[in-house]
């Protein structure tokens, strides 16, 4: 016997077997963050979609390694959802490497999950993922049109306003050498659409600087783009090449240095960007899903803050709440990352 577990607690059972027989990892190709499924707290998971990508992202080697899309009907996706909320999920997180195309390889199958029909389709999914009545934040989004139809949901809050758009880069060249989609403007436009209809958005989005053949111009495009699109939670790397990526074939790679110097940029201006919006939440009361309980208080997070990559919320009086509670907090102070609070 591995673990003694309650009725329909599916993330206990999953959490004893994967301490008894450690699942493999590969630190190139998984979605799950190092944690893994098995250190995953109890009250959120990770919701895997699909597999692989029809792109072909110059950087990245994963369609060579995990082929094409390959997407999980969405009754079973559904299902899974629903014994992880049964075991006590308070959070999901919607993961693939293209949530935006999911079911584009089954021709958006329809499926059936509780006595209705759903097609394995973004929007369908997010639709099911909202009967739950739990927090459902979607990961690896593309900027397509048809993002537009999950903004609905978000408004009526049946899924949190948050969407992390893998952007890359700002630059039409370079996204062109990167091969990604390139209308910078009309992933501006975009952008400013959502926030009309979700005011309380949150875009998360990661970027490459020093990708080969990065001018300065190019590299002042992408603050340009930065400053433009105020995005709230930013992540960035040096390009470094991945063994066997097209991008290594690429004439101009960009000295060490000065990577690491468009990076301390990049940074810096977002810091400023960060720091401005997170204070324009001091006064505000915001509701808060508790991580982690010290004998000072508790760490909580917003729709804001997606575990692990964005930032957190301080509550200064939380010292006797539960992991996985639901709290409002009234925000009494802020820095560039995190807030800090009360109980409301
Ligand atoms: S980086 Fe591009 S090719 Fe690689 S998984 Fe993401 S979308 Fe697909």
């Amino acid at each position: 016997m591995l673990a003694i577990t309650g009725p329909q607690d599916y993330a206990s059972v999953m959490s004893a077997v994967h301490k008894a027989l450690p699942p493999a990892r590969n630190k190139f190709l998984d979605l799950v963050p190092d944690t893994g499924v098995k250190l995953t707290p109890k009250h959120y998971a990770y919701l895997k979609i699909s597999e692989g990508c029809n792109h072909r992202c110059s950087f990245c080697i994963i369609p060579s390694m995990r082929g094409d899309l390959v997407s999980r009907p969405v009754d079973q996706v559904l299902i899974e959802a629903e014994k992880l909320v049964k075991g006590g999920v308070k959070e999901l997180l919607v993961i693939s490497q293209d949530t935006s195309a999911y079911g584009v390889d089954v021709r958006y199958a329809e499926r059936e999950w509780r006595g209705k029909q759903y097609r394995t389709r973004m929007t369908e999914l997010c639709e099911g993922l909202s009967e739950l009545g739990v927090w459902t934040r979607l990961h690896y989004v593309y900027p397509y049109p048809h993002v537009d139809e999950v903004m609905p949901l978000m408004a009526e809050g049946k899924i949190l306003p948050y969407l992390d758009i893998p952007f890359q880069h700002a630059s039409p060249r370079i996204l062109k050498l990167m091969k990604r989609p390139g209308n910078v403007d009309k992933t501006l436009e975009r952008i400013q659409n959502w926030r009309r209809h979700v005011p309380d958005l949150t875009i998360r989005s990661t970027f490459i600087v020093g990708f080969p053949g990065e001018t300065d111009a190019e590299f002042n495009e992408l603050l340009d783009f930065l400053r433009e699109a105020e995005l709230d939670r930013v992540g960035a790397f040096a390009y470094s090449p991945v063994d066997g990526a097209k991008a290594n074939e690429l004439p101009g790679q960009v000295d060490e240095e000065l990577k690491e110097d468009r990076l301390e940029q990049f940074m810096a201006v977002q810091a400023e960007i960060s720091a401005a919006k997170l204070q324009r939440k001091v006064g505000k009361t915001i509701r808060v899903l508790v991580d982690e309980i010290d004998a000072d208080g508790a760490w909580g997070r917003s729709s804001a803050d997606a575990p692990e990559i964005d930032g957190a919320v301080r509550i200064d009086d939380g010292q006797l709440l539960k992991a996985g509670q639901f709290v409002d907090v009234v925000v009494e102070e802020a820095d560039a990352h995190d807030l800090y609070g009360r109980l409301a």
